[in-house]
């Protein structure tokens, strides 16, 4: 399964606000399997919103996009992934439901349009707050708090599916260059796949499909490379 994600909000391309929540949904869908081909952020404008799920939605398997939920006139994303579909926002009366009788709200209470989701859409509780988040065949969208997004995301985790890999990290201050060899070998004799990240050590990263294959690769790994602590 391949997986894009879509962050929405003028205060993530400010540099205003960290954008953990796309560290964290890569970081689940990956534990999942899933391959995340994707990670965008876009303003708080519909057009460039609906434009970007619209060319995801046909190239992905499927859409993640959090942030712009609720009511106030900065939160467009409901409005833009109705649009990408082409349909329009209406009110949802399985939102208006969960919210009277779940939420502890009365109708009166809700600021207008808080229940307002695209057309067609399988709404989505926010257990943690107001805005429900929805599903629109393949699009995904959850409220940019991070607590909200993550329970609603954990709500919805098991229709994210993939084939589960796992991954061992050898670390070592050997230049990245003298590493070549070793990583080229451990790929011929293991199945994993090996990627290499530099920093002020060489971080190598094995990723495979079978538990006992990475541990082994690793375990080899560590034999052949100058480990950290006898710099
Ligand atoms: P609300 O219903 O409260 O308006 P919302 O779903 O509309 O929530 P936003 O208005 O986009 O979400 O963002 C609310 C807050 O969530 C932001 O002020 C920010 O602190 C946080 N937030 C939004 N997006 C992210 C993100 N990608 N990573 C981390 N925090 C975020
Ligand atoms: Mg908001």
């Amino acid at each position: 399964m391949r997986v894009a994600v879509v962050t929405v909000g003028d205060e993530l391309l400010a540099g205003d606000t960290v954008n953990t929540n796309a560290t964290w949904l890569c970081e689940q869908l990956t534990e999942r399997g899933v391959r995340v081909e994707r990670v965008t952020t876009v303003p708080d404008r519909v057009a460039d919103i609906a434009r970007v799920v619209n060319e995801y939605r046909a190239e992905y398997d499927a859409v993640v996009v959090t942030g712009g939920l609720g009511p106030t006139h900065d939160d467009v994303t409901m409005e833009a992934v109705a649009a990408a579909f082409g349909r329009s926002v209406e009110q949802s009366e399985e939102a208006l439901a969960w919210l009277t009788t779940h939420g502890g709200y009365h109708a009166g209470d809700l600021v207008e349009g808080t229940t307002h989701l695209p057309a067609g859409a399988r709404m989505l509780p926010n257990r943690e707050g107001v805005a429900p988040g929805a599903v629109v065949e393949s699009v995904y969208v959850l409220p940019g708090v991070p607590g909200e997004m993550k329970t609603m995301f954990d709500e919805v985790a098991e229709e994210f599916a993939g084939e589960r890999t796992y991954t061992e990290a050898v670390e070592t201050p050997d230049p990245e260059s003298s590493l070549i060899p070793v990583m080229e070998e451990v790929q011929e004799r293991f199945a994993v796949t090996v990627g290499s990240y530099p920093g002020n050590s060489v971080r190598l990263k094995l990723l495979g499909a079978d538990e006992g294959e990475v541990e082994s690769a690793a375990m080899w790994l560590r034999e052949r490379v100058t480990p950290m602590d006898e710099e």
